[in-house]
């Protein structure tokens, strides 16, 4: 049924008002407020639209749930109606509104009645949000009592944070932000929140509840953060770029990016191809062996050995990686210097899991998906399940082989041998030949060359397990490799089989939009024509200057910070300081974006189509390949712009080699950043990013290098030793986090370096603020919220980690990954701050504020 045209005002309440915002439904509103009354404060205070402007008041509106705001006269005015339709008399709908209840938000009452409200909030805020929004009257039903209360309310003036709006001062010294800006994060500070729950027993519930609650993870996803939301919005604005026309003046990059993208698209064409650009591949590498039966034993010697293998993985365009990793790297102790580097593969399921065997239900799900594949590519079912066993076991055997992190604790992956060298240590293998076929002829490699064996623990393993493994199956499982990469650009069937076995792993129950999917493809691999595009169309350059603000602030804190620390001996403390001065910084996309010629001589070796995508990849491959071998004699321009040319990425990132940091255009917006809010959010998200980067330059990895990104011990003797106590503090504290729903503890060792620049990152976020403070005095908390700008602060910070995710990637991610789930990134670095305690008064000894606190920076 149709709903009733429905009208209510709203204004900028300008008199006395105490409002009780339990919000019980027919109860009269007499006992909230005194509508009349303000009804006429309202109209008789002769200020425009109560304090409003248009577009404010239209967005409040929104924002509470009516389709429309706008003024007549003194007031702002709340609508589901078109304009047309909106009775002149405000008078004659107050009379029938008997039963209305008022909420306040945002410094704003606004009538409500019990039906209609849900369907009214269903729309786009409840959309872009990824927010499942049951009503708003639920929500605000949850809301803790009293929520605010404003006496002697008065207009002071125009705000300085958003040019067109008005400020209301709740009380002398208490004065609230009602500008448009203000309102808007109200509402999303807000309605993510619990505050039933007691903030200082688990802090991450009370600022993140309310998300939990209503957000719902749909079956293409695998989870909902402030990440993925922004990654969403920035996906949907490339979207719009990538599908305009090519123009016939379009610069390379450009044209380049969209024809990649029109050809991701092009499902048709994919579909009809199915298997067959991938077999023509497969043909030429000699075939794959379990499609091929008794045939491929009749395969050249040559074709049979792994190494023959890379090379003509390296002539079709395909990644040499899967039984080493193979690649030109910097000099660790000379960062300005290139060598080729041999390192442990990356496989296709995390190794320590890919370790536990054919038990471990994942890797149980990977041998049933390489079966099915092989079996959909031609292959009989039962020969599939043979073969494709032993290509399995090859894997996880190889797996076995991995030694990477204790090379890296033990530092002892520097390891410089010639060609000549490897040849005597390694002699199965003519090295000479296989580096002079795989890199550019132009090098003139020889005997001499010296070749980075990162760890050397794993060549002598996968040697020895080369030696025991039947040609066919190292074969079966090098072009495997070749198939599972290519999956992703192939039809649809395949790429159930895909879906299937990922789902293992990451729960996602359905692919994600084709749309979507493309934006990625060209975003990830074509990073700086798709940053380029971006920042020319979105951003704007005012959240550079700020961000840059935020990151001299944040890093004299840091200064500070360090200055104070009684646990360093001078010498180290000096060290530690002159590594901080010099991390260079990147905020948003380096000026060369501005020039298409410059970007242009990124792509030169590229070329696509619209109508192969799965020949561009081979291209793009190719194409990344010859540009990073070319590069081995040419010195390392330290912080290369193309380096820092992915805009389009909502993530930020510390370089060790390079000492840097960067902040891509893409995070600075959204729950990240917003030039015209109060600056303490600022601080407390993108804040807390750029504090986190800084300090991973002095985690248990970052403290190895020194401040030109040479891997080089700059610390002396002693000091070494009170890092090593004050981190295991840190790994001790989040090994005793337990994850609910997974039961699973939390991994502190492996967590160690993303936990520490936590710490130390809101530590420096929170004094920055204080700095800013001191420069700009005082600013304005927000209404709807009784909570003052700095508990405000560790309330956005928390934000930052508000997340709902699948169980499945949530104990992948505890297992596998270096960042502790959401929850702890907040529970464990609020319970180690002396300052959250204090503005959230939380007693010693509870959960939040603990006795014992962990603190490295
Ligand atoms: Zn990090």
């Amino acid at each position: 049924m149709r709903e009733s045209v429905r009208i209510s005002w709203s204004c900028v309440i300008l008199h006395a008002v105490i409002i009780n915002a339990v919000f019980a439904f027919n109860t009269a509103y007499a006992q909230y407020i005194q509508p009349d009354k303000n009804l006429e404060a309202c109209q008789s205070s002769r200020i425009p639209c109560g304090g409003h402007t248009q577009a404010s008041c239209s967005r409040y509106c929104v924002m509470v749930g009516y389709s429309s705001g706008f003024c007549d006269g003194s007031c702002c005015l709340c609508s589901n109606a078109p304009a047309a339709q909106i009775p002149t008399s405000i008078n004659s709908q107050l009379g029938t509104g008997g039963s209305t209840t008022y909420i306040n938000i945002g410094g704003l009452l606004v009538p409500m009645k019990q039906q209609g409200f849900a369907s009214i909030m269903g729309g786009s805020l409840a959309q872009s949000y990824n927010l499942t929004i049951p009503t708003l009257a639920t929500q605000y039903n949850h809301l803790k009592t009293p929520s605010i209360s404003i006496p002697q309310t008065q207009i002071i003036g125009r705000d300085d944070i958003d040019n067109n709006d008005i400020i209301v001062s709740s009380s002398p010294g208490k004065e609230v932000c009602m500008s448009e800006a203000c309102g808007s994060e109200a509402w999303n500070i807000k309605s993510q929140m619990d505050e039933k729950v007691d903030p200082c027993d688990d802090f991450h519930a009370f600022a993140c509840g309310g998300f939990a609650r209503n957000t719902r993870i749909e079956k293409d996803q695998t989870e909902v953060t402030q990440f993925t939301i922004l990654r969403d919005k920035v996906a949907s604005q490339l979207r719009v770029l990538f599908e305009e026309n090519i123009s016939p003046r379009e610069a390379k990059p450009f044209a380049l990016a969209k024809k990649m993208y029109k050809s991701c698209m092009n499902t048709g064409l994919i579909e009809r191809l199915g298997f067959q650009p991938l077999k023509k591949v497969l043909k030429e590498l000699g075939g794959w062996p379990v499609l091929l039966g008794n045939e491929w034993r009749s395969a050249p010697d040559s074709w049979q050995k792994w190494e023959n293998l890379v090379v003509w993985f390296k002539e079709l365009g395909l990644n040499l990686d899967y039984f080493m990793r193979i690649s030109v790297e910097q000099d660790l102790q000379n960062v300005e210097k290139r060598y080729i580097t041999i390192g442990e593969p990356a496989l296709n399921i995390n190794d320590e899991v890919m370790k536990r065997g054919l038990n471990e239900p994942v890797v149980n799900a990977y041998y049933k998906y390489m079966v099915e594949m092989a079996v959909q590519m031609g292959a009989g079912r039962e020969q599939a399940k043979r073969e494709m066993l032993d290509a399995a076991n090859f894997e996880i055997n190889m797996a076995k082989c991995f030694f990477r992190h204790a090379g890296t604790k033990s530092g002892n992956f520097y390891n410089p041998m010639t060609i000549k060298q490897m040849s005597i240590q390694y002699p199965s293998i003519p090295w000479l030949e296989f580096f002079q076929r795989i890199m550019p002829a132009s090098l003139g490699i020889t005997e001499k060359e010296i070749i980075m064996v990162s760890v050397p623990r794993y060549l002598d393993c996968f040697f020895e397990l080369v030696a025991k493994t039947d040609p066919r199956t190292i074969t079966n499982y090098g072009v495997w490799r070749v198939v599972s990469a290519s999956v992703s650009y192939l039809h649809k069937s395949a790429r159930s089989l895909q879906l299937e076995f990922m789902s293992t792993i990451t729960g996602q129950k359905q692919m994600q939009p084709r749309w979507k999917e493309c934006t990625t493809i060209v975003q990830t691999n074509l990073g700086n024509a798709a940053g380029a595009m971006y920042i020319r169309r979105y951003f704007n350059d005012k959240a550079k200057s700020d961000a840059l603000e935020m990151v001299q602030d944040i890093r004299r804190a840091f200064l500070e910070i360090l200055n104070e620390n009684d646990w360093m001996d001078s010498y180290t403390k000096g060290m530690a300081r002159e590594k901080a001065q010099e991390i260079s910084v990147h905020i948003g996309y380096p000026e060369e974006h501005k020039s298409d010629a410059k970007i242009a001589a990124l792509y030169a070796q590229f070329d696509f189509k619209e109508n192969e995508y799965y020949g561009n990849i081979l291209n793009l491959v190719s194409g990344a390949i010859s540009s990073s071998f070319g590069s081995l004699r040419q010195p390392v321009k330290r912080s290369e712009w193309s380096t820092h040319g992915k805009n389009a990425v909502v993530n930020a990132f510390y370089l060790p080699l390079e000492n840097s940091i960067q902040f891509p255009a893409a995070i600075l917006q959204g729950h990240f950043f917003n030039a015209s809010r109060p600056k303490y959010l600022n601080y407390a998200s993108i804040g807390w990013v750029i504090g986190h980067e800084i300090t991973h330059g002095f985690d248990d990895q970052g403290h190895q290098f020194d401040k030109l990104g040479n891997y080089k011990n700059w610390w002396a003797g002693s000091t070494k030793q009170t890092f090593d106590r004050k981190k295991q503090c840190i790994i001790d504290q989040y090994s005793s986090f337990k994850s609910h729903s997974t039961g699973l503890n939390l991994n502190g060792e492996k967590s160690q370096g993303e936990n520490i620049a936590d710490n130390g990152g809101i530590k420096q976020a929170y004094r920055g603020y204080e700095y800013w403070l001191a420069r700009n005095g005082r600013e304005k908390s927000l209404a709807g919220l009784n909570y003052s700008p700095k508990q405000l602060f560790w309330i956005s910070a928390a934000q930052n980690w508000c997340t709902v995710q699948r169980d499945e990637i949530l104990k992948h991610n505890i297992l596998t990954g270096v960042h502790s789930p959401g929850e702890f990134r907040v529970r464990g670095t609020f319970a180690n701050s002396e300052e959250f305690a204090r503005d959230f008064q939380c007693q010693r000894g509870k959960r939040m504020n603990p006795v014992k606190k962990c603190s490295v920076w």
